[in-house]
């Protein structure tokens, strides 16, 4: 009888986590997309709403590594073509800059509207990248670049100056 409430207790409690826990975050992860938030605030663009329709930032040992196809990165979606998912290989955390990278890469695909900038030109947005020690080497370039070019940055600016130009 115990086990029973005991166990029946242990499922509720079960489920009230996972119902509060909506995104779940790696804490590997964690670090970088609050720094990512902070650029977010300092650029004023909102992410909370973008933050709660996740399901899941993981690091995972499933997606391809190899010499002729390595995915460092990814965003996933669902069946309504909204992305629900990113998930970073495990690869990347040989190298925090490399991490790094790749994190700020896939939020901004999803955070800030991104789609690939080029194919290889030595910036967070490319598809690929040959070096990610020069991203990583400015940095701060690097990021100011991804934040004020990015397609929700510019969609801002527009609409305050639209609201300007009708005020
Ligand atoms: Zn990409």
């Amino acid at each position: 009888m115990k086990k029973s409430i005991l166990l029946y207790l242990f499922l509720i409690s079960s489920l009230l986590t996972f119902a509060q826990d909506e995104v779940q975050i790696d804490g590997r992860i964690q670090p970088i997309l609050n720094d990512f938030f902070e650029y977010c605030k300092k650029y004023d663009i909102e992410y909370s709403d973008k933050l709660f329709q996740l399901e899941s930032i993981q690091i995972v040992d499933t997606l391809p590594l190899d010499k002729h196809s390595t995915v460092l990165g990814k965003v996933l979606r669902d069946e309504n073509g909204d992305i629900n998912k990113i998930v970073i290989n495990w690869a990347t955390m040989f190298d925090k800059e490399i991490l790094r990278v790749v994190a700020f890469h896939e939020f901004a695909h999803h955070f800030l509207d991104y789609k690939h900038t080029c194919h290889d030109c030595n910036e967070i947005m490319a598809e690929v990248n040959t070096s990610y020690f020069d991203i990583a080497r400015d940095w701060d370039n690097q990021v100011e670049h991804l934040f004020t070019t990015s397609p929700v940055y510019l969609n801002n600016q527009q609409e305050t100056a639209t609201n300007l130009a009708s005020n």
